[in-house]
């Protein structure tokens, strides 16, 4: 009677098979810097809108701003220039077909 069985043990067995020869390689972990930000790949931000050509029939003359005579004026009233503010003529004389340029302190674009 054997009372002291010695215990089984275990034969760790390394036959062949568990590597199988030409699998796949270790994948290599590549060690990330602590406190590295995420790199987000993110979409090119679309280039701004190009600034619309400048318009108007009339260029004025002391600043060269182009610009066209306010609907809204009566023919009596001046026309100035949006942007240094010089009464550039009558807006009648801007609406006269042709415009009476040599009134105005405008330079007509249109031929
Ligand atoms: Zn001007």
């Amino acid at each position: 009677m054997s009372d002291s069985e010695p215990p089984r043990r275990k034969i760790l067995s390394l036959k062949s098979g568990v590597a199988a020869p030409g699998g796949p390689p270790p994948l290599e972990r590549i060690p990330r810097p602590a406190g590295a930000k995420r790199v987000v790949l993110r979409a090119p931000e679309p280039p701004p809108p190009a600034p619309p050509p400048p318009t108007g029939d009339f260029k004025c003359k002391p600043c060269g701003t182009r610009f066209d005579p306010p609907s809204e004026l009566a023919d009596e009233e001046s026309v100035r220039c949006p942007s240094c503010n010089a009464r550039l003529g009558l807006a009648g004389d801007f609406r006269a077909d042709p415009p009476r340029v040599e009134k105005l302190r405008a330079r007509y674009l249109k031929k």
